[in-house]
């Protein structure tokens, strides 16, 4: 793979017509637009399409007839975003040489028109925007840990992201029950809302049967920790299987056989999750007769254990990203932060534009999601422009 440096991309590229570099697979610029925007249409809808049957089945519960049409009408909206920030770059890149720049430059080639596209953020409404919001500031997270680490500066393996994935869930799962008290709480799309802190005081129990007084659930403390461990086991099993699955849906009989043993890591690492989250403030409600928030901090660590069985780097950084949302809408609501500030918007645009140019430019140490998301989003045209800028780079090297 190539890195793109400054120097070498302009030295390769910045002389180039926009047909050689944005567009190799027509030349007329009105054409190029059309035919992007039409594979961005197909792109994005079935991307959104992964997405929403993932949030989804994440929720764990059938929809109602209500909620199937407001679904329908979000899939919609994030269809015309991921068509609108995908299709834009061609035409946004042939407009911007055409009419200011003569010449392609490191920074407006990807960085300034991605960061422009980050506008269409409007079409998705507010609560979605900070979800997106949030999954982006996360792959920004991951591509500075892998620029470090490839500077190296810094090392990554599971047993370092488990522990950081410990303590950050501690510390999210503590904000998340102080949050449950706030009545303007920031939409957060995590594997399971912790109850409010129960107010109910009883005496300590012993042994395991029943539940204790303090419990924040209704059920004996068994059946409420093994439903939990069991739900969220179905559904990361549920997930890999579609990953697994849909690519070869025509071939059912091998789609079967593809299974392994290993598919259930993302089902052991969800239900380890809740099911040790649960365990160990039912233990602690018990022994003191009363629940606390801070009954969060042990059990989120302990239960961050669980990421062992299916390490990732996204996932790793994912509740310090959400912990950081939480705090800063609480920051939102106390007035730190001016209340007509497009501050989650601009955010964005700056987050794409940075991840859009390391894709381009910095392939080694670009997320992997990011590579598939252009690439799904814009039926792989994502890959032909790419390709024919490695050429050319490689040409001129
Ligand atoms: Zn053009
Ligand atoms: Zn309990």
């Amino acid at each position: 793979m190539v890195e793109a440096s400054k120097f070498w991309f302009e030295k390769a590229c910045s002389g180039c017509q926009c047909q050689e570099l944005i567009h190799p697979w027509t030349k007329g610029c009105a054409n190029a637009t059309s035919s992007m925007f039409l594979s961005c249409i197909k792109g994005s809808y079935k991307f959104y399409a992964m997405v929403y049957l993932i949030q989804i089945l994440m929720k764990g519960k059938k929809l109602t007839k209500k909620e199937v049409l407001e679904q329908s009408k979000l899939y919609l909206k994030s269809g015309i975003f991921g068509l609108t920030v995908a299709g834009s770059f061609v035409t946004l890149n042939c407009i911007f040489r055409n009419l200011f720049f003569s010449q392609f430059s490191y920074y407006n080639t990807v960085l300034l028109p991605c960061t422009i596209s980050g506008l269409a953020v409007y079409f998705e409404p507010p609560h979605r925007r900070i979800l997106v919001l949030n999954l982006f500031v996360n792959l920004v997270f991951e591509y500075w840990v892998r620029t470090l680490e490839m500077k190296g500066w810094l090392r990554r393996s599971p047993g370092r992201e488990t522990l950081i994935f410990m303590f950050s869930s501690a510390v999210l799962f503590y904000l998340m029950r102080r949050e449950r008290e706030n009545d303007k709480r920031t939409p957060i799309f995590w594997f399971f809302t912790p109850p409010r802190v129960s107010k109910e005081v009883g005496e300590p129990i012993e042994g395991f049967e029943g539940r204790s007084h303090a419990c924040p659930h209704e059920e004996s403390c068994r059946s409420y920790i093994l439903k939990g461990t069991a739900k969220l086991f179905g559904v990361g099993c549920a997930m890999t299987m579609l990953r697994t699955i849909l690519p070869r849906i025509l071939t059912p009989a091998k789609a079967f056989k593809s299974l392994k043993l290993s598919h259930l890591k993302l089902g052991l690492f969800f239900g380890g999750y809740i099911g040790i989250y649960r365990l160990v403030v039912c233990l602690l409600c018990r022994s003191h007769g009363r629940d606390s928030a801070l009954f969060a901090v042990p059990a989120g660590f302990l239960a961050g254990l669980a990421f062992r069985a299916a390490p990732s780097t996204p996932i790793a950084f994912a509740p310090l990203t959400s912990s950081l949302q939480i705090l800063s809408s609480w920051a939102y609501q106390k007035g730190m932060i001016p209340k007509n500030w497009p501050i989650v918007e601009v955010l964005y645009c700056l987050c794409q534009g940075l991840l859009f140019h390391a894709r381009v430019m910095h392939e080694d140490v670009c997320p992997r999601y990011i590579i598939n998301l252009m690439h799904t989003v814009t039926s792989s045209k994502a890959d032909e422009i790419q390709s024919a800028f490695i050429e050319k780079m490689l040409k001129t090297m």
